[in-house]
């Protein structure tokens, strides 16, 4: 891992465009001189004082409030100067130009969350966390995030490593004793020891999946003839949250995205009406960028008229979607036919009944593509896990069915636990390559 680097970074840290306040964020191992050219002192720690940010001239840029956290006790470790100033754009800019002048240089994307890393304030679960809560598509999942934030899954994977180096003792001590009567690996109650860490592990596991799903949510394709109540229902399935739909046009003729949540889990529904015959080069990017993000969707959804069932029309269309992508068939109407709410499961896709005027089968609807998002309710809580967790638990887990499989060897016993120790320390970030890290940091926010 790299060393803790010497240089001061600054960063606009709010978001570009006008608001009430905007603030600079400065770090770097010290920064008392930067202080002084700046406002004119080095604020007591951690005090709200007001300033006027100053330019080389002596000039006042802005009137505002300064704050500063001396090293160690900071959000990276080092000395860190925030300046609220007023929220405008070229104020800002006229700021931040300021302590570039006096030695800063601007922040990369995610380094202030970077040296945070390197100094030991946040492991790298944590660090990732951050993003995830900037980020969060609905209320669920940023909670989710924040409890990751503070370390709810950081300490999990780390409970999971304690134990393992409990039992990779037991079991080195006792490869020490051979001569001893009893097989070794009895004596320290190694295989009950293991099946718990497994258990245990399995359920970190399924909580991190969830969570995962709540990060990126499930993609759904949506299909279906005009008039058939797409849109209805789609405001049925919104319901209560309806203020958090987004449209996401593009122009008009681009791929047409929205996202709704259900119970939190963020649905990101691609329509498929945008794929008419192109007639410009606009409209032929649009229907491109529609089908590449079919290609990368969970399930389709297409909903058909309850009097008519599927037609043909809706067969041409469900005949260029990938045969991979689960099929979920909504019989839309049913308050216009005899036929009652129910689910069926025909082998190929299910069929649910719903009436989008009455509200009647929404539920079950809804249930049916949370259950096709793989999404269990369960009264623990979630970790808000990344693929690359995901990826760290699952190897982990299966070095330890190893390790269970070669049980009589304990050689090969201890270096199956010693690799899955590994693989779980790589979510905290203990050993972990800096290129993986500049990967992570470089999806961050400036100013972050
Ligand atoms: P879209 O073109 O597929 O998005 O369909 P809309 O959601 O705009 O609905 C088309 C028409 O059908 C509107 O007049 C809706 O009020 C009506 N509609 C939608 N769902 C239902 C339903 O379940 N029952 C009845 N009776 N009418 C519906």
């Amino acid at each position: 891992m790299s060393a803790s680097p010497n240089d001061i970074i600054a960063a606009i840290a709010t978001a570009q465009g006008r608001a009430g306040i905007g603030v600079v964020r400065v770090s770097g191992p010290s920064l008392s001189s930067l202080a002084t050219q700046l406002i004119g002192r080095v604020p007591a720690p951690r005090m709200a004082i007001r300033a006027t940010f100053r330019d080389g001239a002596g000039v006042a840029i802005d009137d505002g409030i300064a704050l500063f956290f001396p090293a160690p006790h900071s959000y990276t470790g080092e000395d860190v100067l925030e300046l609220h100033g007023h929220g405008g754009p070229v104020v800002l800019q006229l700021l931040l130009s300021r302590a570039l002048e006096l030695g800063a240089r601007i922040a990369e994307p995610g380094e202030f969350t970077r040296r945070a890393f390197l100094n030991d304030k946040l492991d790298l679960a944590q660090a990732e966390a951050v993003a995830d809560v900037i980020e969060a598509a609905t209320d669920v999942a940023a909670r989710c995030a924040v409890r990751a934030l503070q370390g709810e899954f950081s300490t999990a994977v780390r409970a999971l490593v304690d134990r393992l180096i409990e039992l990779r003792m037991l079991v080195e001590a006792t490869l020490d004793f051979p001569e001893e009567e009893l097989d070794p690996l009895d004596r320290a109650d190694a295989r009950r020891r293991l099946s718990d860490v497994r258990a245990e592990l399995a359920n970190a596991l399924a909580r991190a999946r969830q969570g995962s799903l709540l990060r990126s949510g499930l993609s759904v394709v949506l299909a279906g003839q005009p008039n058939v109540g797409k849109s209805s229902l789609l405001n049925r399935l919104a319901g209560e949250d309806l203020a958090i739909v987004t449209a996401i046009p593009g122009t008009t003729r681009d791929t047409v995205r929205q996202t709704i949540q259900i119970d939190g889990v963020p649905l990101n529904i691609v329509d498929t009406a945008g794929l008419r015959e192109a007639h410009d080069e606009v409209e032929r990017i649009g229907i491109a960028r529609t089908w590449s993000e079919i290609e990368r969707a969970d399930v389709l959804l297409l909903i058909v008229d309850a009097r008519t069932g599927v037609t043909s029309a809706d067969e041409s269309i469900v005949a260029r979607i990938p045969a991979r992508l689960a099929r979920l068939v909504v019989h839309n109407k049913v308050d216009l036919v005899p036929e009652q709410v129910r689910r069926e499961d025909t082998g190929d896709s299910m069929h649910v009944y719903t009436s989008a005027k009455t509200g009647a089968g929404v539920d079950q609807l809804k249930k049916a593509l949370l259950g096709l998002a793989g999404w269990e309710p369960s009264g623990e809580s979630v970790y808000m896990a990344r693929e690359r967790h995901l990826d760290a638990l699952r190897k982990a887990a299966n070095r330890l069915a190893e390790a269970e499989s070669v049980f009589g060897e304990p050689e090969l016993f201890a270096e199956e636990l010693r690799l899955a120790q590994r693989d779980l320390e790589g979510v905290t970030g203990k050993f972990t390559a800096d290129d993986l890290l500049g990967e992570i940091f470089a999806r961050f926010c400036i100013g972050k």
